[in-house]
């Protein structure tokens, strides 16, 4: 659309052009008849009067009508280029639109491809196991337990596979439904050190938090919970460190600023801008081993812009990783 507009408006700039030329080259034919009227003898000296007259009018008319269309001219071409501007902003503004929306396409279908194959992987084993189980009669009762616990293992992780995917696709496409209360975060955080002690004790890891006063907030448990237990699940299951810190840093302009942090093995630098894309794992193998499903900091991620802050993850200074976020006291 923008180039035929253009096309357009190059035309009548050219059409302006030819008509200012052919107004002076009338000038110059008037200043010729003028010349031959001085120079040549006419007898009838009313009739040279009259064509003196009618030269010099012609004459004043051509140049008023060229300064008027010089004028237009120079009316046009600014409002030529300004419209030529606004074009070339239309199409930009259309381009940068198209390129969005193919990003959208592509990171649409790369995450359906993620997900079928996360979903695959699964399946598939459970359905190997039970073949093997069905089709050899002779395996003895050992065997069996053992392949049926694996598939045991296999289900618990599609289970909480198609959990995470459906909490992600409520942040991502219902977040007008998911319902806010008042809640007391302290208590929730104290929940989520009870809960995460077996796992802890198992790991030779302590969780600590310093959280001693009330922190009211208006948010959805089920999220609130997802932030503070799959940083803390995180730090148990790949830190291998000695302790997890919870910790309130600030109360500022209706946020809490939190840290959550470990003193383990951290997380090298040049994976930490992308650790809260969706399934993306620093060691691929230890995190499906371990039942990850490389949807637990998108998830946090998700979770802590529903409720109006922000998350990044630096190294700590006495080693391991911490996390850094705020959260909106009241939404
Ligand atoms: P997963 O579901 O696989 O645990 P996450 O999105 O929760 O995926 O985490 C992404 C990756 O970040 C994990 O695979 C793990 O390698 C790394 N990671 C997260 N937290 C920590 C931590 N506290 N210490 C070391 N590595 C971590």
């Amino acid at each position: 659309m923008g180039t035929v507009f253009t096309t357009k408006l190059t035309r009548q700039k050219h059409l302006f052009a030819a008509i200012l030329i052919l107004l002076w080259l009338l000038v110059v034919c008037f200043m010729g008849l003028r010349f031959w009227l001085v120079t040549s003898n006419i007898e009838d000296g009313d009739l040279a009067t009259k064509l003196l007259l009618f030269d010099d009018i012609f004459f004043v008319v051509i140049v008023v009508t060229t300064i008027l269309i010089s004028i237009i001219g120079v009316i046009v071409a600014r409002l030529y280029s300004s419209l030529h501007l606004s074009v070339e902003q239309i199409d930009h503004e259309h381009e940068r639109a198209l390129r969005q929306e193919q990003d959208k396409i592509r990171m649409k279908r790369q995450l359906t491809n993620n997900i079928n194959h996360e979903l695959k992987t699964p399946i598939c084993s459970i359905i190997g196991y039970l073949e093997m189980i069905l089709n050899n009669e002779e395996l003895d009762k050992a065997t069996i337990r053992n392949f049926a616990q694996k598939s045991y293992l296999q289900a618990e992780r599609l289970r909480r596979l198609v959990l995470d995917l459906s909490t992600i696709t409520r942040i991502d496409e219902a977040s007008s439904m998911i319902e806010c209360e008042e809640l007391d975060l302290s208590t929730l955080i104290d929940n989520i050190v009870d809960d995460t002690m077996p796992q802890a004790e198992n790991q030779n890891i302590s969780v600590i938090s310093s959280i001693e006063t009330k922190l009211p907030i208006n948010g959805n448990q089920m999220l609130l919970y997802s932030v503070f237990r799959n940083l803390v699940d995180n730090s148990i299951a790949y830190s291998g460190g000695r302790q997890v810190f919870i910790e309130l840093l600030e109360t500022k302009d209706d946020m809490y600023h939190f840290k959550i942090r470990d003193n383990g093995i951290g997380i090298e630098s040049k994976h930490l801008p992308y650790i809260f894309e969706r399934f993306y794992r620093v060691d691929a193998g230890r995190s499906r081993k371990i039942g990850g499903t490389g949807l637990g900091l998108s998830i946090v991620k998700n979770a802590i812009l529903f409720h109006g802050g922000t998350i990044y993850a630096q190294k700590a200074k006495a080693g391991g990783v911490e996390f850094l976020f705020t959260l909106k006291i009241s939404q």
